[in-house]
């Protein structure tokens, strides 16, 4: 679901709400705070939220930008989009550097007998046994 842009016309707050499409002119009302003096009202020591209707304004969306085009040192082909690129590196066999993450996997752990897990074990509970 997308993220839209709400204004107050009355005391130009903005506040985003994530709705869908279908809702999105389904206007929230203004959650701000603020004082009956500013809504025109009497003074009072009470704050208010000025509670009306918003409107929806046009923010742009964030987006990635996309990759500078470049030409492959593998084949020479101009690579123009991010989706090439990766497309390019796989189909090579490359990867970025800095983008490495074979480092991450964890370490298998070495296969042990049964009768070792069961010696560890036994080890354990002497060593344990004799601290009593
Ligand atoms: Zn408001």
């Amino acid at each position: 679901m997308p993220i839209y842009r709400y204004k107050c016309p009355i005391c130009d707050n903005e506040q985003d709400e994530y709705r869908s499409v279908a809702k999105r002119d389904i206007f929230p009302r203004c959650n701000a705070e603020t004082t009956p003096e500013d809504l025109g009202e009497e003074p009072s020591d009470m704050d208010w939220v000025c509670g009306h209707t918003m409107e929806r304004i046009v923010a742009a969306p964030m987006v990635i930008a996309d990759m500078q085009p470049y030409r492959s040192m593998i084949t020479g082909e101009m690579i123009t989009s991010r989706s090439r690129h990766n497309e390019h590196l796989r189909e090579h066999n490359c990867i970025e550097i800095g983008n490495e993450t074979h480092h991450l996997k964890a370490k298998e752990k070495p296969e042990l007998s049964k009768e070792t897990r069961a010696a560890r074990k036994q080890k354990i509970i002497e060593q344990v046994n004799a601290i009593k």
